[in-house]
């Protein structure tokens, strides 16, 4: 069969021998010919145009010219040795400089008269040269089976150049490779797709990829294989759906009953937005369907998603069923217990809680309760997915905050119950559409889009160290009107002496600013023992301190109305959604809220990018946006390991329309045809096998 002779391994490539396959393994993850020719160039040089030389106008661009050598010389001895040549067409004249292969290039100049020149002109001496300019042979282009007239740049690495694969190599290669196989790459379309969509015929695009005809064919070859690249991944993640849809069968909630009304008339203490009353109509909705809901819910950090999620919970136990809430921190999910059974403390409604530091006795009764059905909502940490965790009866399971759970971990919660569970994902890293629709493209996506009533926006200030003492000025106002602040050292773990150090010095720095015994200064920090950090914590949270200092452990979710200020210590070190999110941390009474972002006096441009986009928006959608435009997709956090961004040509943020079209195509698709029992569909469902079959997490989520 075909597909085999794509499967052969690199060595045997005619050219290739053992040596320059491990290079091709070790240095580009090239292992058989398929890899080869999916290694594009990120760049063509334009062979198709003869210049002429009155027209070089500035340096940098290769350039072509044609024209005859009038005379040359050989010049300096020993290492300074070079041949300087003479060039000239009807236009104008040049020089050209060989520094070695005198003798070859001598030879090759003396028995020519019209010659193919190719290079890079510089200025010299306020006249241009070009330093060793490629010689061409206009016979090898007829002789060739692909079209010369875009030579292909790819990229390589030192060690790669040493054994003998440098950009040129590599493009030779190529064509050895292009020849022997172009004729049988098979089709992963469908014929009425290429039709309808006016795309390439993929043994085209793959061969026009790397030697175009000319700048159209370029673009149809990078247009046909983004959107393969896209639309099967689109088709996997809508497969893998689907797949959920009809095998996992799911508890229908069926009523809203008894807790769900009680909690909403008698005790939710504010009114809920309008965005939050219809994403709770969204998730009613899907778990009342009969299937099992697989739901990201998305918000702004300060959006309200607790009670959000409480509400369904609520809902859970009108059905008879248990949830459980699961967080990242230990200081989060005790703060999630305090404040649900706080909001819960008039309803027949129990909470238990557990985490890695429950003590054995605690568990024992714990686990019997959940056993015989007597508590409703468990709340806790990791620990929840541990196996000896039994439920009676889970309907509902809630993980807040997302990013720091994997997909692996996700599919672990499924495995609880002999039926899944109904799960819904709350995250505040706010993802843009493309990258939601990619990175959680298997999940159904609610969004909160509005901040509850009254907030003030928090306004945001870059200040410089310089500034130190008028922050601290500032620091002391905000605390005498009662409000309390956050202080935040980044923490970056190769060098966690380092920061703690940086921590301590802030921490005597303040205390020496802060000396009044009215004034308090707290610390917590990762190093730190689970209850100590607690400690610092609920000292905070009870006013006791009025500072708090801390490394990014406050990070997630912490919920302290007076706290009016977020101070971050050396902001440039931080990513902008972590600053986005540490931001959130205030603002959440209904005092004026402020973030300081302290940076160093000497800014990257880049750095100074970042915080100035932290100060001109308080809208984590913009923010996430201006990040993936200034970091790129994979360093979003969390997206990294989701593992479905490592797309060769297409980008996320340049082809968001592609994203969109492909999506909907590959939805139609799987609508008009579930089964891919069209044989018309037959390349394309073969091709998504092959895909589904080589990654091990879809395989076992589905
Ligand atoms: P997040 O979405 O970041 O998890 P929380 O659920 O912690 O946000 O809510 C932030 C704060 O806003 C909490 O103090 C919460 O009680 C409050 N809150 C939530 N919804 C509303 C609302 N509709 N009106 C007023 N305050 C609200
Ligand atoms: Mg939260």
């Amino acid at each position: 069969m075909t597909v085999n002779l794509l499967d052969t391994p690199i060595e045997f490539l005619k050219g290739v021998g053992p040596k320059k396959a491990e290079l091709f393994k070790k240095e580009f993850e090239i292992f058989n010919y398929q890899d080869l020719l999916e290694y594009y160039p990120y760049r063509h040089i334009d062979k198709s145009k003869i210049y002429q030389l009155s027209e070089i106008q500035s340096e940098g661009a290769y350039l072509q010219f044609k024209g005859r050598i009038t005379s040359y010389e050989i010049l300096g001895e020993k290492f300074s040795k070079r041949l300087v040549a003479q060039f000239q067409d009807e236009t104008g004249k040049i020089e050209l400089v060989w520094f070695n292969s005198l003798r070859w290039v001598e030879e090759l100049i003396k028995e020519k008269k019209s010659l193919i020149v190719f290079g890079k002109p510089t200025l010299f001496n306020r006249k241009w040269q070009i330093t060793h300019p490629e010689l061409l042979d206009t016979q090898s282009q007829a002789d060739s089976c692909v079209s010369l007239a875009f030579q292909p740049l790819y990229n390589t690495s030192e060690k790669a150049k040493k054994g003998g694969l440098d950009s040129r190599a590599i493009s030779k290669l190529m064509i050895t490779l292009l020849t022997q196989i172009k004729d049988i790459i098979p089709e992963h379309l469908s014929q009425s797709y290429i039709e309808k969509l006016k795309l390439l015929r993929l043994k085209e695009a793959l061969e026009h990829i790397h030697y175009p005809k000319d700048n159209e064919m370029l673009s149809r070859a990078k247009l046909r294989i983004k959107f393969d690249e896209l639309f099967f991944t689109q088709l996997k993640l809508l497969k893998i759906k689907q797949i959920n849809a009809t095998k996992s069968i799911g508890f229908p909630f069926k009523v809203v009953g008894e807790s769900f009304n009680t909690y909403y008339k008698n005790f939710l203490p504010f009114e809920l937005t309008n965005a939050q009353k219809r994403v709770i109509k969204e998730i009613r909705a899907d778990v009342g369907s009969g299937r099992q809901m697989n739901r990201l819910l998305q918000g702004d950090v300060g959006s309200g998603k607790t009670i959000t999620a409480l509400l369904v919970m609520l809902i859970a136990k009108d059905n008879g069923f248990q949830s459980c809430l699961m967080a990242p921190t230990e200081i989060l999910a005790t703060q999630h217990f305090e404040s649900i059974k706080k909001l819960l403390k008039d309803m027949p409604v129990k909470v238990g809680y557990l985490s890695g530091s429950t003590k054995t006795a605690d568990r024992r009764v714990l686990f019997e309760n959940l056993q015989n059905g007597s508590i409703d909502i468990l709340i806790g940490t990791h620990a929840l997915i541990e196996d000896q965790v039994k439920f009676q009866n889970l309907g509902l399971v809630v993980i807040d905050e997302q990013h720091r759970f994997g997909v692996e971990q996700r599919a672990k919660l499924w495995t609880k119950n002999e039926t899944s569970p109904h799960i819904l994902v709350m995250t505040a890293t706010p993802i843009p559409r493309t990258l939601a629709m990619t990175v959680y493209g298997d999940l159904d996506i609610s969004v909160i889009n509005e901040l509850p009533k009254g907030r003030k926006p928090i306004i945001t200030k870059l200040m410089y160290d310089r500034d130190r003492l008028s922050l601290f000025g500032f620091m002391k106002k905000q605390i005498e009107e009662g409000r309390q602040i956050f202080v935040v050292y980044p923490l970056i773990q190769e060098s966690e002496k380092m920061d703690l150090f940086d921590l301590m010095a802030g921490y005597d720095l303040m205390t020496y600013h802060f000396p009044l015994p009215q004034y308090a200064v707290g610390i917590v920090h990762g190093k730190m023992k689970t209850d100590e950090k607690d400690f610092g914590m609920q000292q905070f949270i009870q006013k006791k301190t009025q500072i708090l200092l801390s490394t990014t452990v406050i990070e997630v979710g912490i919920d302290v109305p007076n706290a009016s200020v977020m101070v971050i210590e050396n902001a440039e070190r931080f990513g902008l959604s972590q600053l986005h999110q540490l931001r959130g941390r205030v603002g959440r009474g209904a005092d004026q809220s402020y973030c300081i972002l302290m940076a160093g006096d000497k800014l990257s441009h880049e750095s100074k990018q970042r915080l100035n986009a932290m100060v001109s928006t308080n809208d984590g959608f913009e923010i996430a946006n201006i990040d993936l435009r200034l970091r790129g997709p994979g360093d979003i956090q969390g997206t990294r390991q989701s593992g479905v961004l490592d797309f060769k040509l297409a980008d996320l943020i340049h082809d968001e329309k592609l994203v969109g079209f492909t999506r909907k195509l590959a939805k139609e698709l799987l609508e008009n045809d579930p089964n891919f029992q069209n044989p018309e569909n037959k390349p394309i469902f073969d091709h998504l096998k092959n895909i589904m079959s080589k990654n091990s997490i879809w395989g076992k989520i589905s």
